[in-house]
């Protein structure tokens, strides 16, 4: 056998049980402009991120305001004075607003308001990326919700299916989930999706792209008829119009920013590392600073994810790791152990960019270039976020 039959064989027949997302990482190179990722933070701090409107402005039923205001939440952020109240006269909403701009609680005060009006009747399903940022949003609900007899569920894929039918024996007023555990469910007709009244892509740009298209048209279909449906993210992705269409009927548009630009909240540089020095060394090197405390490092993809996280052990940081080949078990007890500061750096693939709120990250590092502008605003929103100040470092060559 020549090398180039050899060489072919082995690009399309993986070995057995390799997995094709590898695959399909492994070979691009990202195109983008690193002059994009230097940038100085220019923080509007508190004051870009709330408005003079308080909670108690809006209405809403007594119980809800005590949690709100429980919670430390004020002042409404701009994104949830401009969609909190059409939400609340049961408009769609297509919001744009950026990272860490408080949209999870924009829409979901309004849902439970709705959910207070009619308990039996009122079902909202809330469809997102990632497993960590649907058992995020239900932790955001059932604080909101403390105390009101309202009651949620998340279905995510990488847990034991039978443990969700327990959960559906009750009238459940919010479901949040991943598209194929709903799925899943709805084709062992577990989950009657044609109930839902209210449905949320959160990160819809996300869920309208590629990977997710066809499973939430599924859902979208099995749904049928509904009363709202609601789009948040941060980015636009100009060829998804004519989906976005399709879904929302005469919504209310609001862009607190254009989906194409990073929350200014975040100091942005890069670090040149030429070739044949040594990458890694430069990368340790930047923990003797003390300021760098919260760290998520994104790789593009999880065996190098798994090298970092090893070296950085190695090296005398505590570090963790999060992609979409360990367990969700093993999942859960990183961003656990990232949260109370047990370990000091969440190395990560893109499947932690999206929706993960973990309070003060103070640095986000590619440690390659992101392979779209999206993906790299998403990243670095991870940090800065709730006002206050972040940094991001991006490694080019
Ligand atoms: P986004 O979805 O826009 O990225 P999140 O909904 O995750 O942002 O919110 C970011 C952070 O801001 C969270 O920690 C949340 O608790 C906090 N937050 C949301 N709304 C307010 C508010 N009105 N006042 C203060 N903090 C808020
Ligand atoms: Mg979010």
């Amino acid at each position: 056998m020549n090398s180039f039959t050899k060489k072919n064989t082995k690009s399309t027949a993986p070995a057995r049980g390799s997995n094709p997302d590898r695959r399909q990482v492994k070979k691009k190179e990202s195109t983008l402009d690193p002059r994009l990722f230097v940038k100085k933070a220019q923080p509007s701090g508190q004051e870009g991120f709330r408005t003079e409107k308080r909670f108690s402005e809006l209405g809403l039923s007594s119980k809800l305001l005590q949690n709100i205001e429980g919670k430390g939440y004020q002042t409404l952020t701009t994104i949830q004075e401009q969609s909190i109240e059409p939400l609340l006269n049961g408009r769609d909403v297509l919001a744009i607003s950026k990272t860490g701009s408080g949209k999870t609680a924009a829409f979901l005060i309004p849902i439970i308001e709705h959910a207070l009006k009619d308990p039996r009747n009122y079902t909202a399903l809330v469809v997102t990326p990632t497993r960590e940022l649907a058992l995020q949003i239900e932790e955001e609900f059932k604080s909101l919700s403390a105390g009101m007899g309202l009651y949620s569920a998340t279905f995510i894929g990488g847990t034991n299916i039978n443990s969700d039918l327990p959960k559906l024996a009750r009238k459940l007023q919010v479901i949040v989930g991943t598209p194929g555990r709903l799925l899943d469910l709805s084709d062992r007709k577990n989950l009657d999706l044609r109930k839902v009244n209210t449905l949320v892509l959160d990160e819809f740009d996300r869920m309208l792209d590629m990977g997710f298209v066809l499973d939430v048209n599924k859902l979208v279909n099995r749904i049928g008829t509904r009363d709202q449906t609601l789009l948040f993210s941060a980015t636009l992705e100009p060829g998804q119009k004519k989906l976005i269409d399709g879904l929302l009927s005469n919504p209310v548009e609001v862009k607190v920013s254009t989906g194409a630009t990073t929350n200014e909240n975040i100091e942005q540089q890069t670090i040149r590392v030429p070739e044949g020095q040594d990458k890694f060394e430069v990368l340790a090197d930047l923990f003797a600073n003390p300021e760098m405390e919260k760290v998520i490092l994104f790789t593009e993809t999880k065996r190098l994810a798994d090298r970092l996280a090893k070296k950085l052990i190695q090296a005398g940081i505590k570090a963790g790791q999060i992609h979409g080949d360990k367990s969700q078990n093993f999942r859960n007890r990183m961003i656990e152990e990232f949260k109370n500061g047990e370990i000091r750096v969440l190395v990560a693939t893109d499947v932690a960019a999206r929706g993960i709120d973990v309070a003060d990250v103070s640095h986000v590092i590619n440690y390659q270039l992101p392979m779209t502008m999206d993906a790299y605003i998403h990243r670095i929103g991870r940090t800065g976020r709730a006002g206050k100040v972040g940094h991001a470092i991006t490694f080019v060559n």
